[in-house]
């Protein structure tokens, strides 16, 4: 089932850090002058098919004396210090960059996937951020597409709305990042122009033993399916979470059951449907 080699079983995210902290932020500052941040890239699949349909971005930063730290050890510090605008512009430069080069025919099709969280929307002028970088790299906007992830509830919803509203229009594909935790609830489904949710692994975690989290998934699938949505389950990791899935002929799969985040890729993988 899995695409990936056969290597011992790893963490499927880098190190946690202690968030919050001063030093942190100093030596965030200067994280991409000195190329301390890097991407690395997971593979999404189309679980009825096998077929790989694209990556999600996932940023690290490698920290001189901590190590490679998640996005969660920093994310929320480059939010409340502004320096989300300069994290996400290097992002979306890189994931611009890599559909520039996956001109081959085998690669054509695949889609990147960019994190944007909602206080990210609100900064700065972000539509125009990504209109010049889809220009300089002269890539095909439909290919990319945005995770919208709320960890704090938005601050400005009509500006977010309008910024959203903007960026589809461009061309780009939108996405609910954790559909049903936090502050992402239903009511985006109803108000914002979505393409698609993301059901978090906090909940394929419970698959398929939990009832109430079978129920949940259920419903949560259904629902998207009836809103025309697209669905992606993440956190995918045993081989009886992907069998239960596989009850739904309109999932696609991530997870380290499949492809762990990881360098550029060349050429697509394929899961055994
Ligand atoms: P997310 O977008 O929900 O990303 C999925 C997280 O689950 C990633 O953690 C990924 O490494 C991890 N993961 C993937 N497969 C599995 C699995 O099978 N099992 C388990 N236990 N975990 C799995 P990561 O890379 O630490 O990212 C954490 C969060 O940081 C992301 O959650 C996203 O919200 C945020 N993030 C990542 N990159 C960026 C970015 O460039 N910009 C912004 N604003 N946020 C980002
Ligand atoms: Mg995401
Ligand atoms: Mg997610
Ligand atoms: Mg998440």
């Amino acid at each position: 089932m899995t695409a990936t080699s056969s290597t011992p079983r790893m963490r499927c995210a880098p190190t946690e850090a202690v968030a919050g902290d001063a030093q942190l932020e100093r030596t965030l500052q200067d994280a991409i002058t000195r190329n301390e941040m890097f991407v690395e890239y997971q593979p999404v699949f189309r679980l009825q098919t096998g077929d790989m349909i694209g990556v999600e971005t996932l940023l690290r930063w490698r920290h001189p004396e901590r190590g490679v730290l998640s996005p969660s050890a920093f994310i929320p510090l480059a939010e409340t210090s502004g320096l989300i605008v300069p994290i996400g512009e290097f992002v979306l430069e890189d994931a611009c960059r890599v559909l520039r080069e996956w001109r081959s025919a085998a690669m054509r099709g695949l889609s990147v996937s960019v994190n944007v969280s909602a206080a990210q929307l609100a900064y700065g002028d972000f539509v125009r951020v990504v209109r010049e970088c889809v220009d300089e790299y002269g890539v095909d906007v439909r290919r990319l597409q945005l995770e919208i992830t709320e960890t704090v509830p938005f601050k400005d919803r009509q500006l977010v709305l309008k910024r959203l509203i903007e960026l589809r229009r461009l061309g780009l594909r939108i996405v609910l990042d954790d559909f049903g935790c936090g502050y992402m609830t239903l009511q985006h489904l109803t108000t914002l122009p979505v393409d698609g949710i993301k059901i978090d692994q906090c909940f394929t975690t419970a698959l398929p033993d939990e009832p109430r989290a079978v129920a949940v998934v259920s419903s949560m699938v259904e629902l998207a399916t009836r809103l025309k949505l697209s669905i992606v389950i993440e956190g995918v990791e045993t081989p009886r979470q992907a069998s239960w899935l596989s009850a739904y002929d309109n999932v696609c799969v991530q997870g380290c059951l499949y492809a762990r985040p990881q360098p550029i890729l060349r050429e697509p993988l394929r899961i055994r449907p």
